[in-house]
């Protein structure tokens, strides 16, 4: 879904794709949040205080999207801010931080994770963070410096020209580091559930996960 929406929007730059590129992150971050916090808790078992919590998160988050476009609703952020005098409720209310506020409690749980419960998946956790972070921070810099990386491209050869589309790598890394943080994810529950998961290199280079259904002894 993420992919579909994203496509859409790159090709058309419209608001209202937009909203089928990034609701969708929103929504599958909040399963991811809901996956990494449920992660040693027994099968079959469901938390309705965090479903609770994260099903709100995700509906306010889709009417701040909705509403942003609207003239009252902008009149109201205004208002908000004038009273408060600070910058903090605009970057509340904006959905980005909001999805940043997400992608934070991931890290978190994580480094949680493999610093206290499972120490040996410190090389597969750490890797998925180190790159979905190294893509958001190339996301910055061609946010910041969009126009001069448009002057350096014109100067120099495609070929250099090309590697510097930081938007792009910003696509591929967060892509891989979310796979890589899904395996992650599922490394530990299968683990947890005694399945005996294990980490295996497609053509010596992609990996999966293989693991066992529990033995009936
Ligand atoms: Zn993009």
């Amino acid at each position: 879904m993420v992919g579909m929406g994203s496509w859409c929007f790159h090709m058309t730059l419209k608001y209202e794709m937009q909203l089928l590129d990034e609701l969708p992150m929103i929504y599958s971050c909040c399963i991811f949040v809901y996956c990494m916090f449920e992660c040693f808790k027994m099968k079959n078992s469901v938390n309705y205080h965090l479903l609770f919590i994260l099903v709100l998160f995700s509906l306010i988050v889709t009417t701040v999207y909705l509403k942003v476009k609207e003239p009252v609703f902008h009149q109201v952020i205004r208002h908000l801010q004038k009273r408060a005098k600070c910058c903090l409720f605009n970057s509340m209310a904006s959905p980005r931080v909001m999805y940043g506020m997400l992608v934070f409690t991931l890290v978190l749980r994580s480094i949680y994770i493999v610093t206290w419960v499972y120490p040996w998946l410190r090389g597969l956790g750490y890797t998925s963070l180190g790159i979905f972070l190294m893509g958001f921070l190339l996301w910055n810099i061609d946010n910041i410096f969009c126009d001069s990386l448009r002057n350096f491209r014109k100067k120099v050869p495609p070929v250099i020209g090309v590697a510097t589309q930081f938007h792009a790598w910003w696509h591929i890394l967060t892509g891989l580091g979310s796979y890589l943080h899904i395996l992650f994810s599922l490394y530990t529950r299968t683990l947890y559930l005694r399945y005996r998961p294990k980490v295996k290199f497609l053509f010596g280079i992609w990996p999966v996960i293989l693991f066992e259904p529990l033995r009936k002894h």
